[in-house]
């Protein structure tokens, strides 16, 4: 199949590639040209873990290449994907649609012969009747059919998820595109990824119903983790015992800082004002994205209180600034709040990332970046675990001890198990486990 992928992003890039690594014949187009001429070097802009292989063994067999034009990609394309981004509108919190509409007309305009549109962006219920209406006006002889078919990969994983997804959800009006689409995921059939075909509107509301449905299993296991810390309970101990129940599922109940990302608060909030629209209100979901708000804050003030209930003046090594490990992505990272929150308190801030100190200087300042864990931890009077990357796991407690003013650890992420760590001469504080300070 010849495809054209429209937005090399996170998504849209990583489909590219593996689509490409599939076989079919991908080009991906991008209007950042920057970007476009960093792939053609074979820079990646993004970090996700085996990427730039993935991307390069396919460059070099022919089967995917990058441009900023439409036209000629996409008048030779079967089937054009869009995966441009979809905000939060400024304002109202609504999805930023002008994106995918902007893709929408310069398809119309570039596309030749009959030709599957398919929306990979994440758009409210409705959405493909739009991006139909938009090519339509815009070139009434365009022969299309519009799809949808919401990605679920996560950052981090996403070449895994990508190939071996739990299920590939296709909406449609009618039947055509369906040929198309089975031959796009042909080679998932032999994983036996199971194939959902539904109606456009029910999988473009599929990937927000997930996506709330997580954001909220999160949520209650912070809260309970809360909970746990004022009765003198351990959360990981309630996790497990309720995890364990085949009707609940282990996944997405480690309670930590409040989630965020690229996806989760963007994505509850649209389909919050959907529903209000709609005047079918769901209020689990405005109450998740609430507490979701309020807690990356009050991470804040446990760190306050874990020093004494004064931080002003005092420095605070932070490690780990992206949302989750393995990716370099900060939108709406809880680190975000966090630090702004310990800031206005008069904290000074150092902190240390893997991958996201480059992302990270552009939206947070007055931060000393160091260069390691321990160059954080330098004269620092606590020392926040923020996200749980790989090399924060297993920190020799005695360099960070010697190098610290006063060894202090807040564990937002309950990686280090308290024995080790008090053993070390540390006080230790983490979430929703019992003995805290
Ligand atoms: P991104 O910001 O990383 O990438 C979007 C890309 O689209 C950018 O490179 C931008 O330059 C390009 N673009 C914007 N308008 C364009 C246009 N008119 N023509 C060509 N290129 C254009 O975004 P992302 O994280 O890849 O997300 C894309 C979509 O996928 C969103 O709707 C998101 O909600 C959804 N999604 C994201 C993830 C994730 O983990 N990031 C997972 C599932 C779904």
């Amino acid at each position: 199949m010849r495809i054209a992928m429209i937005g090399s992003g996170y998504v849209g890039l990583v489909s590219g590639a593996c689509l490409a690594d599939f076989g079919h014949d991908v080009t991906c187009i991008d209007k950042d040209a920057a970007k476009i001429e960093a792939l053609k070097q074979n820079q990646i802009p993004i970090f996700e873990p085996g990427l730039e292989a993935l991307v390069a063994s396919n460059v070099r067999a022919g089967r995917l290449s990058f441009t900023t034009e439409f036209e000629g990609p996409v008048a030779a394309a079967d089937v054009v994907f869009i995966a441009v981004g979809t905000p939060s509108r400024r304002g109202d919190g609504h999805a930023d649609l002008s994106y995918v509409y902007a893709a929408a007309r310069e398809i119309a305009l570039a596309v030749k012969g009959f030709t599957v549109v398919v929306t990979k962006s994440t758009v409210p219920v409705g959405t493909g009747d739009e991006v139909e209406r938009v090519i339509r006006e815009a070139n009434p002889d365009a022969d299309v059919a519009v799809v949808s078919n919401p990605e679920f990969l996560r950052e981090g994983a996403a070449i895994a998820d990508f190939k071996r997804p739990d299920r590939i959800v296709v909406g449609l009006d009618g039947d055509r595109g369906k040929e198309a689409m089975s031959e796009v995921y042909r080679p998932l059939y032999l994983n036996q990824a199971p194939i959902l075909f539904t109606s456009r509107r029910s999988s473009e509301l599929i990937k927000y119903a997930a996506n709330a449905f997580l954001a909220m299993k999160i949520t209650f296991i912070n809260e309970m983790a809360d909970l746990c810390e004022s009765v003198g309970a351990d959360v990981q101990a309630v996790s497990r015992g309720i995890g364990l129940d085949n009707r609940i599922g282990s996944k997405f109940l480690h309670a930590g800082p409040g989630y965020g990302g690229s996806c989760f608060p963007k994505d509850t909030i649209a389909l919050v004002k959907t529903a209000q629209d709609q005047g079918t209100p769901l209020r689990l979901i405005e109450t998740t994205v609430s507490i979701n708000d309020q807690r990356k804050r009050a991470m804040a003030r446990k760190v306050i209180q874990a020093s004494g209930g004064e931080i002003r003046g005092k420095k605070v090594a932070i490690l780990g600034l992206t949302f989750k490990p393995n990716t370099d992505d900060m939108r709406e990272a809880p680190s975000l709040s966090i630090i702004q929150a310990l800031q206005d308190a008069g904290a000074r801030v150092s902190a240390f990332d893997p991958e996201g100190m480059e992302p990270a200087r552009q939206l947070l300042g007055g931060v000393d970046y160091a260069s390691d864990a321990y160059d954080a931890a330098q004269d620092a009077d606590v020392l926040v675990i923020v996200t749980e990357w790989d090399v924060f796991r297993a920190l020799d407690l005695k360099r960070l001890k010697a190098a610290m003013k006063s060894p202090l650890m807040v564990d937002l992420r309950n990686i280090y198990r308290r024995d080790d760590v008090v053993r070390e001469g540390f006080r230790y504080v983490s979430i929703g486990r019992p003995g805290d300070d």
